[in-house]
């Protein structure tokens, strides 16, 4: 039996029924890294991936709040809060329904060698509830944040946890809970990334997910050799902050982005997507995409109904590159081979794990270049660094500088998986790259920070 299988069948026995996109997450992670392990028998020796897979520890809550009809209403809340080897737990929190343990775990094991990935020192951790934001008034949002800070300020602080936003949670909610910390506490302190920047905030968190993930992608394209985005046709999925601002810079680079996605349905406008219409729709108003549809009928709205097995129709639209800004598992293997029929030459993961195992396979076996989520949509939590740094010194940077540093950031991120990915004999393989460099890193400051 290898390594990566002895790995895999240890950490089998801890499965349970919520940790399948865990234990997905998990398996690519030890298959990717197991050149490494074969080659250094340290990493066994002391370990590491035993002591990886399970978190420094969970946190699990009660959210009790009145909604506008005085209804009492019960969610759940959590933190799972990973490895801090390389520095303060951090990773964002995720309003939805569809949270539970398994989710924030996959989540938080990722955010680990993403954060490692950086070259920034942060650790790794997720959080987030099954509270719904959607439909809900602003008064509603405020008070479940109310009550979910009630209990997680015990937890987190800026030099012991700092969360971030994640799916539901913008600058709206990130201002609230912050709002409440700072009453409990009494203290002013950068506890929270993503704070609007009158009060905290850093210039460019709400564009650095985006604009980082256009960047990777410039840099992979570069190395490989292909064509740049320059007057391409680019696909991207989701129509919320990450893919909105993935949009804006391909727009600005001059690639022509066609398409938007929301769990309702897709946006085809062949003259490239209207951003400041969809900032307007998605952002600020929080509406669906058909809204879209009224004020621009030249476009297509192709609503989810008519794709009822895989969601949506951003992957049947040829182009150069793709996106996937939504959310994991979005992209499947039926997608993959229409991406790769209609001639797509790039896909770059903005939203986290949104391409599953079988459509990377298929991707990568016909030289499809694959920006993984964990180097392509590290600008996110680039910038909430440069968010606590700007905190911490009381100082402010210029929305030049920032974008700056996060392009340099992206360019070195993409460069070292690239050479990773050669030294381990995998040459062009992004996501063994990302993973052997990212997991190399805290791995040996674990083994020197002992046990
Ligand atoms: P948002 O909540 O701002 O947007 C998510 C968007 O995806 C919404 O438009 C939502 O539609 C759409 N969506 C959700 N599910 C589906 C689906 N099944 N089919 C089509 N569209 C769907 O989240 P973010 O943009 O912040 O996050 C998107 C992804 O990026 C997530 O995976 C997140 O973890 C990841 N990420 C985010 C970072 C950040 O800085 N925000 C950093 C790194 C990763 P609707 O509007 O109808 O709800």
């Amino acid at each position: 039996m290898t390594i990566a299988e002895q790995e895999i069948k240890r950490f089998e026995n801890h499965n349970c029924a919520e940790d399948g996109v865990f234990y997905q997450a998990m398996e690519e992670v030890i298959y990717s890294i197991a050149p490494l392990l074969e080659s250094d028998k340290k990493y066994t020796k002391y370990a590491i991936m035993k002591r990886l897979v399970v978190p420094d520890r969970i946190i699990k809550f009660k959210v009790t709040w009145l909604d506008d009809n005085n209804n009492i209403q019960v969610n759940t809340g959590y933190r799972v809060q990973f490895n801090n080897a390389l520095g303060p737990y951090k990773g964002g929190l995720r309003f939805h329904p569809t949270v539970n343990e398994g989710v924030l775990k996959f989540l938080g094991f990722e955010q680990i060698l993403k954060n490692s990935l950086t070259g920034l020192p942060i650790g790794g951790a997720k959080g987030g509830s099954d509270f719904d934001p959607k439909g809900k008034s602003d008064f509603e949002v405020m008070k479940f944040c109310s009550a979910f800070m009630t209990e997680l300020h015990k937890y987190i602080g800026p030099r012991m946890d700092v969360p971030a936003g994640d799916i539901g949670v913008g600058g709206r909610e990130i201002a609230y809970l912050f709002g409440v910390y700072k009453k409990i506490t009494s203290t002013y302190e950068g506890v929270l990334t993503g704070k609007p920047f009158f009060f905290g905030g850093s210039l460019m968190r709400p564009e650095a997910t985006g604009y980082g993930a256009v960047y990777f992608t410039e840099s992979m394209l570069e190395i490989e050799q292909k064509e740049p985005l320059d007057g391409k046709i680019c696909v991207v999925s989701g129509a919320g902050n990450v893919a909105t601002h993935a949009i804006e810079k391909l727009l600005q680079i001059g690639a022509i982005p066609v398409t938007c996605s929301d769990s309702s349905g897709t946006i085809y406008d062949s003259r490239g997507i209207d951003v400041e219409l969809l900032k307007d729709i998605k952002l600020n108003k929080r509406q669906s995409l058909t809204e879209y549809a009224k004020r621009h009928p030249e476009a297509k709205y192709i609503p989810v109904s008519e794709y009822p097995e895989n969601g949506h129709a951003v992957w049947d639209i040829p182009c150069y590159a793709a996106f996937p800004c939504a959310t994991q598992n979005e992209l499947t293997e039926l997608d993959a081979q229409n991406l790769i029929q209609n001639g797509c030459v790039s896909v770059t993961e903005g939203a986290n794990m949104p391409s599953t195992p079988q459509a990377i396979a298929l991707l990568q076996s016909h030289n499809v270049c694959f920006a993984p989520a964990k180097a392509a949509n590290a600008g996110g939590v680039v910038v909430s660094e440069f968010e606590m740094s700007q905190n911490a010194s009381m100082s402010r940077w210029s929305f030049e500088k920032v974008d700056e540093k996060l392009k340099d950031t992206m360019q070195k991120i993409c460069k070292r998986v690239a050479l990773t990915a050669k030294d381990y004999g995998v040459e062009g393989n992004y996501v063994d790259g990302a993973n052997i460099a990212g997991f190399k890193k805290v791995a040996d400051a674990m083994i020197a920070e002992g046990i």
